[in-house]
């Protein structure tokens, strides 16, 4: 077979091997990275049902990356020693649906499935090339903990994390700031997230800098991300059509940036058989408007019980975009340039058709909270209120003859507040959680500068 290379979804940028797209996250034109081929595995999934969850992962990524069996197995036996469960994704039943847990990583979300190996990812191609990467990032909380703890330690990576100062949970703070390794550098911005956000972005583009000091990035545009994501929905789809018999599945996705359930739509692609894949949004619906009428535009983020969720630009949707549009470059980059600059998405008629993998419902904060009171008092399983949506919408199309699988993208005891506003108690607990407020922190306060943000990373960067 031809190794795997990589183009842009807007079509102006030189084939790529796995490993520079690994250290790219971005294609130069400002597209996104996609794999030039796509294997077929329906044949091999009756075999793939016995495989243990990383004998999985190598066979479903083997296909797409430029190194050998051994070197990828080793990257994920790596990656997954820091989960405490040693299934990495297991599924239960709950009541009417089966939930496949994706939070037994160390900072109990989805993130660290694909953040852990992609860490380790980074360490394999850098070892390979004698390199280093200096890794700047923005977060308002989740993903910088999960891209902290997939880095951490490592020798030729360094990580400066920005968060807003005070304005994170405590919790998401202390996940972060606890972590002690010398090449992690936290730095709390007076200001808010988008002021962080901001200072990233034009160090981003100062290109003579940005070379200089080997910056990288590890938002969820990495197209490894994508691909570690891809794993769990063979892992859980596999299971419960053993188990059950069913020939095709659903999967019920909380949904944000877009990422995880662009894995799902790629599984599908693979040959997983899926019969729909319902995505779920907040009150921040842009996503769901879109699949219910073909309207995608802007509008302002509101603050909901699912703060992971509340975006309004979905960073991964142009990889969707791009296949839904026939895999025509020079379209995709005509649509997302007149969105870039009119804050609205106008699909050109051949692509208007409603996508039939695709069922969407946008929940808000009393049904979320329902949803959470009713798993904890008829099932006994507490659900953290992303799962919550993602668990609502599934149950507004169960089908006894296909089963659904809600994807549990985050431990509830991450979100004690919604958890006690929702049973009016303080039942979300986690050991690893609970030691946070007694460890030692450390932390970086910054006024919201950039060329004081610059000179820090100057000073400190590899
Ligand atoms: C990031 C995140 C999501 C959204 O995932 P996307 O890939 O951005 O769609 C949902 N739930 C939790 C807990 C998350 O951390």
């Amino acid at each position: 077979m031809t190794p795997q290379v990589y183009g842009s979804t807007r079509g102006d940028c030189p084939p790529l091997t796995f490993q520079d797209t690994v250290l790219a996250g971005l294609a130069p034109d400002g597209g996104l990275l996609i794999p030039a081929a796509w294997p077929d595995f329906s044949a091999q999934l009756k075999a793939w049902s016995q495989l243990s969850y990383e004998e999985l992962a190598v066979a479903v990524c083997a296909p797409f990356v430029d190194f050998p069996p051994d070197a990828l197995r080793a990257s994920f036996a790596a990656a997954y020693r820091s989960f405490r469960q040693p299934e990495i994704a297991p599924v239960v039943t709950v009541g009417p649906v089966r939930i496949v847990e994706l939070f037994h990583g160390p900072t109990l979300a989805f993130k660290d499935v694909a953040l852990q190996w992609l860490g380790r990812l980074f360490a394999d191609v850098l070892e390979r090339r004698d390199g280093r990467l200096n890794i700047l990032a923005a977060t308002s909380g989740d993903t910088g903990s999960a891209a902290i703890a997939g880095v951490r330690g490592l020798e030729r990576v360094r990580i400066f994390v920005m968060h807003p100062h005070g304005r994170t949970s405590p919790l998401q703070a202390l996940q972060m700031t606890t972590v002690l390794d010398d090449n992690v550098f936290n730095l709390a911005v007076e200001g808010t997230f988008d002021d962080c956000q901001g200072i990233m972005k034009r160090i981003f583009r100062d290109t003579v800098f940005k070379e200089r000091h080997a910056l990288g990035a590890v938002n969820s545009v990495n197209w490894a991300r994508v691909l570690a994501q891809i794993v769990y929905y063979f892992y859980a789809g596999l299971q419960v059509l053993r188990e059950t018999g069913a020939r095709r599945l659903r999967f019920a996705v909380p949904t944000g940036n877009f990422g995880d359930i662009l894995a799902g739509y790629y599984a599908a692609r693979l040959g997983l058989p899926i019969e729909r894949l319902i995505l779920a949004t907040n009150e921040n619906d842009i996503l769901a408007r879109f699949f219910r009428t073909g309207d995608y535009s802007l509008d302002t983020v509101v603050p909901t019980l699912s703060p992971s969720m509340d975006i309004q630009v979905a960073s991964n949707f142009e990889r969707y975009l791009h296949h839904r549009l026939g895999d025509d470059s020079a379209l995709t980059r005509q649509v997302m340039t007149d969105f870039e600059q009119h804050g609205r998405l106008t699909l050109p008629p051949a692509a208007r058709a409603a996508d039939p993998l695709f069922l969407a419902e946008r929940g808000d904060t009393p049904a979320t909270l329902a949803t959470i009171r009713r798993y904890y008092e008829e099932y006994g399983y507490l659900l953290d209120p992303h799962t919550a949506v993602g668990v609502a919408a599934a149950e507004r199309h169960l089908d006894p003859a296909i089963p659904t699988i809600c994807l549990a993208t985050a431990h509830p005891a991450k979100f004690p507040d919604a958890i006690r506003q929702a049973l009016g108690q303080d039942c979300a607990h986690h050991p690893l959680l609970d030691g946070l407020f007694d460890a030692p922190s450390r932390c970086e306060i910054m006024p919201a500068d950039e060329a004081r943000i610059r000179a820090f990373v100057t000073a400190h960067a590899h």
